[in-house]
């Protein structure tokens, strides 16, 4: 059964500073934040939709929640140990600042069932961590990531792509510096410029030009398929699709379908691999797992055009039998 979140927003709660990029209240749509009456609301209803507890976690994200004022912050925790309890939920799963994290605080969340914490580490590289107002520093993520799986929860580390002072060699040096912290998990972000933001006004004032999604897509491809060679579970690449992003936004690498387009190329990549030791000028019919053949055609069918014009005549066909990125060539007689 496949894995849930129930989402509670605590948009800007508890955050001590502004980051260059963030504008929470568009990213989740929500401009109060959340209180303990919000998380009894937001379970029972997914409880009458028929979620499956077991596979749920109920999820606070989109501030900094250990930052929040200790008393909100465990009436929202008390809120959530009562429905976990009565449920039997997954978990409860919590995203915080990494310079938010010590040892008191994390006996209190284990106190109240939290089983995953998420750090939004975004960069490894100090000076961009800097530029884009963090207020953290690198050592600050690898410190608290530590702590964190020394007490047993379940760790996830965010990553952004394209922020300002970056480029796609100091993002990979940051893909590699988190597989070295072991999280289990891990969502990719490319940077998506949004009004009233700090970068938004580098932006109008042409102080700086993020990469578009098209640009972003290859190399947020090569992360993914870095990660899951690690064994580490990439489980968001791209800000979720909203209106209000929609509306709020000005530049970067934004796409309704950003891993999709991601996988488009992990695929491409992995037919390249296959098709590499054969001769060209040849037809051949390359089959991927039948879940997921649009993925592997590519946006407009855009893959067999790239291998065609490497000299590689492909129609690419589903096969039940395959499973993930696995890939069988055949030539055609
Ligand atoms: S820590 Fe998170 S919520 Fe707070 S300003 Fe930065 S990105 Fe926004």
């Amino acid at each position: 059964m496949k894995h849930a979140n129930i989402s509670i927003f605590v948009p800007h709660k508890g955050c001590p500073n502004n980051c260059s990029f963030c504008n929470q209240k568009a990213i989740s749509g929500q401009t109060e934040p959340a209180t303990e009456r919000d998380v009894f609301e937001a379970v029972n209803t997914a409880i009458l939709h028929k979620c499956d507890p077991k596979n749920t976690e109920i999820a606070f994200f989109g501030g900094s929640f250990t930052a929040i004022e200790r008393e909100q912050m465990v009436s929202l925790l008390t809120a959530a140990k009562c429905l976990l309890d009565k449920y039997g939920f997954e978990g409860i799963r919590v995203s915080t600042r990494p310079d938010f994290i010590d040892e008191e605080v994390l006996l209190t969340l284990k106190k109240y069932g939290v089983t995953s914490i998420e750090l939004g580490a975004q960069s490894m590289n100090d000076e961009v961590l800097a530029l884009n107002r963090r207020g953290h520093t690198s050592e600050d993520v690898r410190k608290a990531s530590y702590l964190i799986k020394r007490h047993g929860f379940s760790l996830g580390l965010q990553m952004m792509t394209g922020l300002y002072g970056s480029d796609f060699e100091k993002d990979y040096f940051t893909a590699r510096e988190i597989i070295n912290l072991r999280p289990d998990t891990v969502r990719i972000y490319p940077t998506v410029v949004l009004k009233n933001t700090y970068l938004g006004s580098l932006f109008e004032e042409g102080r700086y030009l993020p990469p578009t999604a098209e640009e972003t897509a290859p190399f947020a491809a090569r992360l993914l398929t870095e990660f899951e060679k690690s064994g580490i579970r990439v489980i968001k690449i791209g800000l979720h699709s909203s209106e209000s992003v929609e509306r709020d936004m000005l530049a970067g690498a934004y796409h309704p379908a950003f891993r999709e387009l991601c996988e488009g190329y992990v695929f491409l990549g992995e037919i390249e691999k296959k098709l590499k030791s054969k001769e060209k000028n040849r037809e051949y019919t390359v089959f991927v797992p039948e879940k997921s053949l649009s993925k592997a055609k590519g946006l407009n069918k855009r893959n067999e055009k790239a291998l065609k014009n490497q000299g590689y005549y492909c129609k690419i066909k589903g096969k039940d039998l395959l499973d993930g990125f696995e890939i069988e060539v055949e030539e055609e007689r």
